[in-house]
């Protein structure tokens, strides 16, 4: 795995403290695998460099990121999976992931 400081990787969100004034997405636990019948399509991911990582899906006509972080890196059973609230828009969560990568929302 590369780390952040060598990274090129577009998809890499910023690492370290958020901006003091950044935009707190409300996550909250994932329930989108037991909603809906199929599981969701992923339509973009953050770099994986990182131990936390961002996924924009869709299913059932909703939009929305799932945030998986990693909290240790050696074990896959340590993953804690989040979810933004959902949308029927793509462009507003398409909106929402620029800022996760851009690093203004977290
Ligand atoms: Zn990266």
């Amino acid at each position: 795995m590369p780390n952040k400081s060598t990274c090129t990787n577009r998809n890499c969100p910023p690492v370290g403290e958020p901006p003091p004034d950044h935009e707190q997405v409300p996550w909250a636990p994932a329930t989108s695998q037991d909603r809906f019948e199929r599981a969701p399509h992923v339509l973009a991911w953050s770099c994986d460099c990182q131990p936390v990582t961002y996924e924009k899906v869709t299913a059932g006509g909703l939009f929305w990121v799932r945030r998986t972080d990693q909290l240790d890196p050696a074990d896959p059973s340590s993953r804690v999976i989040v979810e933004s609230p959902s949308t029927g828009l793509e462009e507003e969560v398409s909106a929402l992931w620029k800022r996760l990568i851009e690093g203004t929302a977290r």
